[in-house]
This record gives structure tokens, C-alpha cells and sequence, in this order.
């Protein structure tokens, strides 16, 4: 089964326990209670967390979460309490903790989609549905989809695939008060960071977000059943970004994330049989520093200014 060539080691640092080890980021716990969220330069792909590291990544990705949570505040509340380092923690944690109000995570990724392409193509050739709702004729891959899709999967563990599923699962699942409320602000979110990337130069496909619910201890009346985006968001592992200029349907989209990486996988010169049980080999320089770039260029576009 894929997963970790290499697997990481947690951190000792006091007063915190380590919770979990996920493909990119590791999450602990402080003393008092709060999560804290460490995002790492580990990249995964073909559900493998790969042996080589792009460097900055978590920390890219990490600002550009919160630049994403304090934008989106309005239509649901982020999971976010500071960025405070811990007391004696490494030091290349530095930019990329996120202390985090600890959630029960709804458990499904609430995917928003706006394009046709990824998982969701091979239904749409066969019945012209994407979970089931009706799409005109005559899309092709990377076509836009009249209305904004809301296509739930569930969360898989480390090496394994996310599923898709339909909206009666989710809702058998979580309730049908809680998969109505996760549906509607999932479309909320996406339409509104959908125009905020497209006038940017960034056309935002698809995306994942993931919500929890606050788990008591809230002083204010109705505090305790707040729904809280959580996790990463629109970043470039949890979304597909493509240029705006680029854009053409019917053909791959030049991609701001790890495509390079895939393809040269993909590719005779890495050597490496993906449907074989062999673990991936190291990334060459090269692919190392164009997929560096691509976070980078992502994050330049979006917020208007060079990562420092
Ligand atoms: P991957 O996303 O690569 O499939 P993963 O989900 O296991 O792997 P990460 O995303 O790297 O791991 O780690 C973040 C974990 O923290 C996820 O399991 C996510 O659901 C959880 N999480 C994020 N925010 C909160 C929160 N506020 N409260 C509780 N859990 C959270
Ligand atoms: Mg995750």
C-alpha cells in the first residue's frame, strides 16, 4: 500500500502532544487544548508522500491559507486563533504554525466545483451528470459548469483514495439539517473566491474545503453549534488553479501545482512503475524548483505581492 517513503518524525516539544501525522501537514495539541497545525515541505502525489521536499512549501501554503481564511470570515468563521510559535519548538516551524480552535470535523470534504475535469469526467461522458445533477451537452475537459457543484467525498487515510459520494450519504451521515448547511456555505465559499481568483489571473476549478463544528465551552448562546471552515483552504494542494489566460477546454490546463511532478513521474526518465508496489525515487533539481516556482507564482497572483 502507497504511503510514506520516508516517515516523519514528530517533533518533542514541551507541554505539546502530538495528535497526528498527515501527508503534508502534523498536528499537536497544547496544554491548553488548542491544536496546533504544522505544515511541512512534504509533497504527495499518486497517494504517495514523495522522498523529496520542496522547499518553503509549508510556509507558502500556510500564508496563503490565512490570507484565504480572513477573506472568507464573512460567509463562514475560520478555524484559526494565532500564528504564535510554541515556546521551544524547532526552529523551521517558524511560518508555518497554525494555532487552531480544535473542531469535530465534519466527517467529508465538501468539494466545490465550477469546472469540468479530475474524477468527475467519466460521469459526465457516460450520463451527462456529476453527482447527479444534469449538465448541458457538449462540455469538454475544462469546461465551465453553469452552476457551482457541490460533490462530497469521503476523507481517506494516508495511501488511500478519497471517494466520492452522494449527497444522501453525506446527509444520512451528518444529519440533513448539518449536509444542507455544509453544501450551501461550501457553494458560498467557492463562488466568492472563484471571482476574487479570476480577476487575479487565476481560474479556480475546483476545491476542498473541510468544517467542524465547536465543540462546547462556548460562552455565547448558539456559540456552541457555529460551523467553522477548518484545515488548509485554497491552496494549491487543496484546489486546482489554472491560468486565466491559458484557459482553453478541451485540453490539460496549465496548472499551479504539482503537475510537473506527476508528469515527470509519469515520465521514462524517473525510471518508476506506478501501478508496481516500488516506492517513487527522489525528485530531480529541476522539477524540485519549477514546482517551487508554481507555489510561488500562485501566490504572488492571488495576494498581489512576492512571498517574503
Ligand atoms: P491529507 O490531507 O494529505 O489527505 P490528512 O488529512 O491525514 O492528509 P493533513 O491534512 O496533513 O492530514 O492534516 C490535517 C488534519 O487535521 C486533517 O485530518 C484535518 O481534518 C484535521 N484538522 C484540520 N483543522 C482541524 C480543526 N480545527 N480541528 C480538528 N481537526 C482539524
Ligand atoms: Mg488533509
Amino acid at each position: 500500500m502507497p504511503g510514506f517513503v520516508t516517515v516523519p518524525e514528530p517533533a518533542e516539544v514541551p507541554g505539546l502532544v502530538h495528535l497526528h501525522t498527515g501527508k503534508v501537514r502534523d498536528l499537536y495539541r497544547n496544554e491548553a487544548g488548542e491544536l496546533i497545525m504544522v505544515a511541512s515541505d512534504r509533497v504527495s502525489a499518486f497517494d504517495w508522500v514523495l522522498p523529496t521536499v520542496i522547499p518553503d512549501k509549508g510556509r507558502i501554503l500556510t500564508e496563503l491559507s490565512l490570507w484565504w481564511f480572513e477573506r472568507l470570515a464573512h460567509i463562514a468563521p475560520g478555524h484559526v486563533l494565532s500564528t504564535d510559535v510554541p515556546a521551544g519548538a524547532p526552529a523551521e516551524w517558524a511560518g508555518r504554525v497554525t494555532v487552531c480552535r480544535p473542531l469535530r470535523m465534519a466527517p467529508v470534504e465538501c468539494v466545490a466545483r465550477g469546472y469540468l475535469t479530475g474524477s468527475v469526467l467519466e460521469e459526465y461522458r457516460r450520463d451527462r451528470t456529476i453527482c447527479g445533477v444534469m449538465l448541458p451537452e457538449g462540455l469538454q475537459d475544462g469546461s465551465e459548469i453553469p452552476t457551482t457543484i457541490f460533490t462530497p467525498s469521503t476523507k481517506a487515510d494516508v495511501g488511500e483514495h478519497d471517494e466520492n459520494v452522494t449527497y444522501e450519504e453525506i446527509a444520512r451521515k451528518v444529519g440533513a439539517g448539518e449536509a444542507a448547511q455544509l453544501r450551501q456555505t461550501t457553494v458560498a465559499l467557492y463562488n466568492h473566491a472563484r471571482d476574487i481568483a479570476r480577476e487575479r489571473g487565476i481560474i479556480l476549478a475546483d476545491t476542498k474545503f473541510e468544517f467542524g463544528w465547536a465543540q462546547g465551552g462556548g460562552t455565547q448562546e448558539g456559540e456552541d453549534d457555529a460551523l467553522y471552515l477548518a484545515d488548509e483552504v485554497l491552496t494549491p494542494d487543496s484546489s486546482r488553479f489554472w491560468a486565466r489566460d491559458e484557459w482553453q477546454p478541451g485540453r490539460a490546463q496549465f496548472s499551479y501545482d504539482k503537475q510537473f511532478i506527476r508528469d515527470w513521474l509519469n515520465s521514462p526518465e524517473s525510471g518508476w512503475d506506478r501501478s508496481s508496489d516500488t516506492p517513487p525515487p527522489e525528485l530531480p533539481e529541476n522539477i524540485v524548483a519549477q514546482t517551487r516556482e508554481r507555489y510561488l507564482e500562485a501566490y504572488r497572483l492571488l495576494t498581489g505581492h512576492d512571498f517574503a
